[in-house]
């Protein structure tokens, strides 16, 4: 089971002090989709792997509440005008935080593959929530990302092409795109630079082109 702890935190935009949770412990036995969607039996900890301020909605995972936080006087003032607006007291759904730490991450100029990461999980989140429009905005949004990382010189190491490029494809064919998805997954094979360990990833292109499945195993 998904074991969560009470942890203390401070915003380092806004100096507040706030409680939030964190995962002691989760686990992997709900199975993996095939967009790489680990799922664990009982509380799923997605969510719980990314803190918000509740003062200014400053986001991120707990390392981005230590001192090594990059929160220059520009962030500080993005944080404060398009984040603090949506903070409630409510409780924020999982898909709201990481939509909010991939702003933060854009604003800090973090690599294009960390802003996909955290806008599918985003999505993942949306799936939990039940809300299939979101889930298919953040998918669009993760997939042009990992898009934009791929097409860059350097954004990707050549062993995790192959893997990123079956990504994209099996967003867009999430999202409903079948032709962008198609065209993706066609491309795979080309990306391919160690037969022997990733041959998986062609066989699960075409598997997802062909006759797509939702789960791994
Ligand atoms: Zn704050």
């Amino acid at each position: 089971m998904t074991t969560l702890q009470q942890v203390d935190l401070q915003c380092p935009v806004c100096e507040n002090e706030f409680r939030s949770q964190q995962v002691i412990s989760t686990n992997s036995f709900g199975g993996k989709r095939t967009d790489f969607h680990e799922r664990a039996a009982g509380v799923q900890p997605l969510p719980f792997m990314v803190h918000m301020c509740g003062r200014c909605g400053y986001t991120g995972s707990e390392r981005d509440f230590t001192e090594e936080a990059d929160v220059s006087p520009l962030i500080k003032e993005q944080v404060w005008s398009e984040l603090a607006p949506i903070v409630s007291t409510r409780g924020v759904p999982g898909s709201e935080k990481y939509e909010a730490a991939a702003k933060v991450a854009d604003w800090q100029g973090a690599e294009p593959r960390h802003v996909a990461d955290l806008l599918l999980r985003a999505a993942w989140c949306c799936v939990d929530e039940g809300d299939l429009e979101a889930e298919r905005f953040f998918r669009r949004k993760a997939a042009w990302k990992f898009e934009e990382s791929l097409a860059s010189w350097d954004g990707v190491a050549a062993e995790e092409r192959a893997v990123l490029t079956y990504l994209v494809g099996e967003l867009w064919r999430r999202v409903g795109d079948l032709e962008a998805a198609r065209g993706w997954f066609d491309a795979v094979s080309e990306e391919i630079t160690d037969p022997a360990t990733q041959s998986w990833v062609g066989d699960a292109a075409r598997q997802q082109r062909d006759c797509p499945r939702e789960w791994f195993g």
